[in-house]
């Protein structure tokens, strides 16, 4: 299902033009326009989902395992020093594009970037709470 009003529906589907990098029945994967790093890439699902909750399993299977494919290629070809995936649901989580995206972001030695965060430093019986919060 494509949604009308969204930008990512109509680049996947090729309403929009796109750098695309890769293209299948379900899938395409394109340059981002604001790029982190040389060869930063989208891979966007043709059908909306507005996020990760919203995937079905065997769609977020096929992403990773597009998302392997695409990392592989790129080390290969832009020998890249490192790589990382990105993917963010909710607007505080960084999510700018309601349309379920993983990004592939190609690092470089020098590249100024930092994609990370402040680690935390809580107790043993705190960890023992949140843990009970997600399985209890
Ligand atoms: P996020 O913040 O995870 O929702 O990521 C949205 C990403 O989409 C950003 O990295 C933008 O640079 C990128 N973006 C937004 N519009 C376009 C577009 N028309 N074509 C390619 N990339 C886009
Ligand atoms: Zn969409």
């Amino acid at each position: 299902m494509k949604k009308d009003d969204c930008i990512f529906c109509k680049i996947a589907n090729g309403e929009i033009p796109s750098k695309t990098l890769y293209e299948d029945e379900e899938f395409r994967v394109i340059l981002d326009l604001g790029p982190a790093a040389k060869g930063h890439a989208l891979i966007l699902p043709k059908d909306h989902y507005a996020n990760l909750y919203e995937l079905p399993d065997e769609k977020a299977a096929k992403v990773m395992i597009l998302a392997k494919k695409m990392a592989t290629q790129m080390k290969d070809k832009l020998s890249c020093d490192g790589f990382n995936l990105v993917q963010n649901n909710g607007e505080i989580a960084g999510q700018t594009v309601f349309h379920f995206h993983m990004h592939l972001i190609p690092r470089y030695e020098n590249d100024g970037q930092k994609i990370g965060w402040v680690p935390g430093e809580p107790t043993s019986e705190e960890l023992e709470v949140v843990k009970e919060q997600i399985i209890g």
